[in-house]
């Protein structure tokens, strides 16, 4: 007997039809002798129509309000497949998360658990056999008493922290494709799926683009050590073998990892802009004046590029925010114009962030120069370049996307055959 977490993202639980596919899903654990928490996402599209209805209301509304709208979405799907579990005879109740509690900040729209009472699940598992079946994405901020949501994407994070409260064997990520590839396999047809992939490359996939985790589902991964494993629920349950491994990939310790290739994935992001501050003055203290009330009006900068400095005088600073926050960025330079005394501000919002990943780096010299030459011979012209140990990414011209990352991907032997 195995105690696990099993979630289910959008697409999976999209209409009823596939509510009832997951219900099976989940009667199969239980059939095999298994304990199960379920989490649940909102059907496909309702997250955006809800937060799509609070922008229409009102483009400026309280956080607070709109995480009580969208948090909605996943109340419903909980409560429809409770209904369909008890249908087919399997003892459930559906929880939200202040029902639990899923405690968390009060940073409302991107709030962070900070705590999960597993005890109550615990106790029902081993005294009715009942199936918790959890919405996703929400929790609650205790002082205030109000509903918060935990970022897009948020219910994988619900799911490993879950796991982690009540100690889970697994926690399954039952999703729309059969686990992590070496790039999306949407926009890479010859992609290959990934049997197991390190946290700390699970991690950067995320953050640098790959949509199938939320990123910080991974960090609370590592931290509590939850064996984390991606996997389709579009498979019949009928036609799982229990005996058999299912296709999925395994996200583990580095350690667990035997054979390890030097690239193991390729991440992109259009979710990108470029903003470059020209004729800056060259003297100390400017960064801190540029970069300072970025990070006040909590605004990620990321790839920083400041060139040498032509007549000694002056410098250009380019650097990248989060596409969504190009507008809140600019707005803020030009209010500090007046400190900073730079010549103009140029920006671009058609640009992508292309990142090549693998713990083979760390142990590995000249990995990305093949990279620059490889794209240098597509014409493809590099605007930034940041690295780290385990990591490299390339701003590029948006347009060239795709043909930089399967350029990158046929160059790093990651194609499959
Ligand atoms: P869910 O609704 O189940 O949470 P998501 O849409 O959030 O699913 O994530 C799954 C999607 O992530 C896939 O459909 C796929 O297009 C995309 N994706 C991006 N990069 C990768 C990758 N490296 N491996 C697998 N899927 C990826
Ligand atoms: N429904 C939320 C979203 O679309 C959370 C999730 O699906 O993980 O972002
Ligand atoms: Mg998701």
């Amino acid at each position: 007997m195995a105690r696990l977490v099993m979630k289910f993202g959008g697409t999976s639980v999209a209409d009823l039809d596939r509510i009832r596919n997951v219900a099976r899903h989940v009667k199969r654990e239980i059939d095999a002798g298994h304990q199960a928490a379920v989490v649940v996402s909102a059907m496909a599209g309702r997250t955006d129509e809800l937060v799509g209805w609070c922008r229409a209301a009102a483009p400026l509304h309280d956080a607070r309000e709109y995480d009580a709208v969208v948090a909605s979405g996943e109340q419903v799907t909980a409560g429809l497949l409770a209904i369909v579990l008890e249908g087919m005879g399997v003892n459930a109740r559906s929880w939200q998360g202040w029902q639990l509690p899923i405690v968390t900040s009060d940073a409302h729209g991107s709030a962070r658990i900070l705590d999960i009472n597993g005890t109550e699940l615990l106790k029902r598992f081993t005294e009715s056999g009942e199936v918790a079946v959890i919405a996703g994405f929400q929790g609650v901020h205790p002082d205030s008493g109000r509903i918060t949501t935990l970022g897009r994407g948020g219910s994988d994070t619900s799911a490993v922290a879950i796991a982690a409260a009540i100690g889970a064997e697994r926690c399954d990520i039952y999703t729309d494709v059969d686990g992590v590839y070496t790039t999306d396999p949407r926009v890479v047809p010859k992609a290959q799926r990934l049997d197991k992939v390190a946290y700390e490359e699970m991690l950067e996939l995320a953050s640098l683009g790959a949509k199938v985790m939320q990123v910080r589902s991974v960090e609370l991964g590592m931290v509590h050590n939850v064996r984390i494993f991606v996997r389709s629920s579009f498979d019949r349950p009928e036609d799982i073998d229990p005996r058999a491994d299912p296709p999925g990939t395994l996200i583990c310790g580095e350690e667990e990892i035997v054979e390890q290739q030097v690239v193991t994935g390729i991440a992109f992001s259009k979710d990108e802009a470029q903003i470059a501050i020209r004729r800056v003055a060259d003297k100390p203290g400017i960064a801190a004046a540029i970069f300072g009330p970025l990070a006040d009006a909590n605004i990620n900068v990321d790839m920083i590029v400041q060139n040498v400095s032509g007549d000694g005088m002056t410098t250009d600073l380019t650097f990248t925010v989060p596409a969504a926050d190009y507008g809140r960025a600019t707005d803020v330079l030009k209010k500090v114009r007046k400190e900073v005394n730079y010549e103009r501000l140029d920006g671009a919002t058609d640009v992508a962030k292309v990142s090549v990943i693998g713990i083979g780096m760390r142990s590995h010299a000249g990995v990305a120069a093949l990279a620059f030459k490889a794209l240098a011979e597509r014409r493809i012209n590099i605007r930034a370049i940041t690295t780290s140990e385990i990591k490299f990414s390339m701003l590029i011209d948006a347009n060239y996307t795709e043909l930089a990352v399967r350029t990158l991907h046929s160059l790093y032997g990651l194609d499959k055959e």
